[in-house]
């Protein structure tokens, strides 16, 4: 079953550094995806730990944490049908190495760590992350 949904994207530290935010939003409104709301932010590394926290027990939390709050970022809520898919699709594996042409991550991520982006990987956890960030 088809339905809208809304999914969060962060443009990460790695594209915004080479202002690369403004040329991925134009690859989601090219594919369809409406950009609902977004905001420029940075964030402190105990918000990245709490965003993160599914991933407390990897080796690479730390440096994940450190990572995301380490400079600017563009946080967006995308609706489209079937967003969260729709979106883990046109952003490619999480190694830009293994993700496919015509993918976001292939196109701009510099390894598996600075990746580009980052979305939501179920429409439970979209909802978790969108009120993370735009919560009023
Ligand atoms: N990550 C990393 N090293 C790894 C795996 C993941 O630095 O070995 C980082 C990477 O930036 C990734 C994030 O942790 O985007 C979250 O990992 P996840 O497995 O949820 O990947 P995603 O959902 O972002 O594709
Ligand atoms: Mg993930």
């Amino acid at each position: 079953m088809n339905s809208v949904e809304q999914t969060l994207s962060i443009v990460k530290p790695d594209a915004v550094e080479r202002n690369l935010d403004n040329e991925i939003k134009e690859i989601f409104k090219n594919k369809g995806f409406i950009i609902l709301k977004e905001k420029k932010i940075q964030i402190e590394k105990t918000e990245a730990e709490r965003f993160y926290k599914v991933h407390e027990t990897k080796p690479f939390y730390n440096d994940l944490c450190a990572y995301l709050s380490s400079g600017p970022i563009v946080v967006m809520v995308l609706e489209k049908e079937n967003a969260v898919m729709a979106n883990r699709e046109l952003m490619g594996a999480t190694n830009p190495k293994d993700a496919k042409d015509g993918t976001i991550r292939r196109k701009y991520g510099i390894s598996i760590d600075k990746n580009s982006v980052h979305g939501s990987d179920s429409v439970e956890n979209a909802k978790i992350e969108i009120d993370f960030f735009f919560k009023d």
